[in-house]
């Protein structure tokens, strides 16, 4: 059976798409913008009230590492006994961790880490291309800024596998400057007074932010008026399968037709494995906290800089900083753990101390959210082995960063096109 949703008259089915995140909306606007009738379930009452809701809204290209790196069950262990590890396992989360566990650190062999963190960097580059073009044939804006983002190190040895791993990623065209504090300083001025000794720092220059949330709504529109349609408070409850094809989708009310897209988040997990398919996808929970800073004027931070040995980055977006990172793999637990919270704060009053006093965090938000985590680091773009099923998940810290591209490349497999990367490392087998 062909997998191509085209079919014999070359007209094509209204493809289901579940899920209103980035990755289910950008999903959206590429099969619309092709003139691919597409509909969009989202259970919630708005889009991106998920994982796309807060995050740290950093096009990030030069984070394509997967979480998995070598030594990272060592890490994990040690994290059970320290509340303050910026990835922690919480043990009640163990029991529902362990086949994807064993998958995730077995991926954290040099060869597999390496091929995981190559292909999410053509995945990266290609999709933050991608955000810039739409961004400007359609004059999105999303206070969005294209000045790189600087990661520090607060001791020269703590840099050196991070540099390595630069230095793999500039054989494939990461543009990135390994930085004095001197220089860390001109490049973000209000470090100067930042507390955190900084012994110097990986600066890349092409990476970018902006309002991950507001781009989403934005883009939602423009499919909608390229025929998209979208229904919100729409949950699915299942697919649904007739002779092991998937023909559609049933929610409360109704059974729809279609080929479907699975784009649900962390939720795409317990809708395939009702189907048999077993999903290595877990969710790594992180923080944030959006503060107000218009009142800063010339002295908001131009850049997001991200503390290496913390996890956790300030992100200017717009008039907003937003403080957000760590990772708790905790189950699906959303509760904001009032600790993590208050580590955020500390990594910024030791980042920003002068900044810290200006700004009024009693109106500040507070967010967790859910990162669609693969066992190997790398998302799931292509068709799934149920006929008439696609897969759109497990996109993990970088959702953001490749939601455009990912779109891109489902869409050209789904319609038959020649994808411009290689799809292989997204495929449900690999
Ligand atoms: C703290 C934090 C910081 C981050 N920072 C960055 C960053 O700086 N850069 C970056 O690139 N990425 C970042 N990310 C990652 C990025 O936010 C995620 O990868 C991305 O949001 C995932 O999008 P998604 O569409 O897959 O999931 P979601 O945004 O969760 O969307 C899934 C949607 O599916 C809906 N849904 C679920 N079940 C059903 C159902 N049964 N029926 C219908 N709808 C359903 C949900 O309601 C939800 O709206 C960060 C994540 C976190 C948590």
């Amino acid at each position: 059976m062909s997998n191509s949703i085209l079919g014999r008259t070359g007209i094509s089915q209204q493809v289901l798409i579940i899920g209103g995140g980035l990755i289910g909306v950008t999903t959206l606007f590429e099969l619309s913008r092709r003139g691919v009738p597409a509909l969009l379930l989202e259970a919630g009452s708005e889009l991106a009230g998920e994982t796309s809701f807060a995050n740290g809204g950093m096009l990030a290209p030069s984070h394509s590492e997967p979480w998995n790196g070598p030594g990272i069950l060592g890490h994990l262990v040690a994290s059970l006994f320290d509340p303050d590890a910026a990835v922690k396992l919480r043990l009640g989360a163990i029991p529902g961790l362990l086949g994807w566990g064993l998958q995730f650190v077995r991926n954290a062999a040099p060869q597999k880490f390496q091929r995981a963190a190559q292909a999410n960097y053509l995945l990266s580059t290609y999709s933050a291309a991608r955000t810039r073009q739409i961004t400007l044939d359609h004059g999105l804006q999303y206070h969005q800024s294209d000045k790189g983002t600087l990661r520090i190190f607060s001791d020269q040895k703590a840099m050196d596998w991070p540099l390595q791993m630069a230095r793999t990623l500039a054989l494939m065209g990461l543009d990135f400057e390994v930085v004095s504090p001197a220089q860390a300083i001109q490049i973000e001025p209000q470090l100067a007074h930042s507390n955190i000794s900084i012994a110097g720092g990986l600066y890349a220059k092409n990476d970018g932010v902006g309002d991950a949330h507001l781009f989403t709504w934005q883009l939602a529109r423009l499919a909608q008026k390229s025929g998209g349609e979208i229904r919100l408070n729409t949950k699915v409850n299942r697919l649904v399968q007739e002779g092991g094809q998937v023909i559609g989708v049933e929610t409360d009310g109704a059974m729809i037709r279609g080929p479907v897209v699975l784009a649900a988040g962390i939720a795409s997990v317990k809708l395939a494995a009702r189907i048999g398919l077993q999903l290595p996808i877990q969710p790594a929970k992180g923080y944030s906290i959006s503060v107000e800073a218009g009142a800063l004027g010339e002295d908001q931070p131009k850049i997001p800089i991200l503390d290496d040995a913390m996890h956790v980055a300030v992100s200017p977006i717009g008039k907003i900083l937003r403080v957000v990172g760590t990772a708790e793999f905790a189950g699906n637990d959303l509760s904001l753990r009032s600790r993590r919270l208050v580590n955020l704060r500390k990594v910024f009053t030791r980042m920003y101390p002068q900044l810290n006093e200006q700004l009024d965090w009693g109106t500040a938000q507070s967010w967790a959210g859910l990162r669609p985590m693969s066992a190997d680091g790398v998302a799931f773009i292509g068709a799934a082995l149920q006929p008439g099923l696609w897969l759109n998940c497990g996109h993990g810290h970088l959702g953001w960063t490749m939601a455009a591209g990912s779109a891109q490349l489902l869409v050209d497999q789904m319609l038959g096109t020649s994808p411009a990367i290689e799809p292989a490392p997204f495929q449900w087998i690999r």
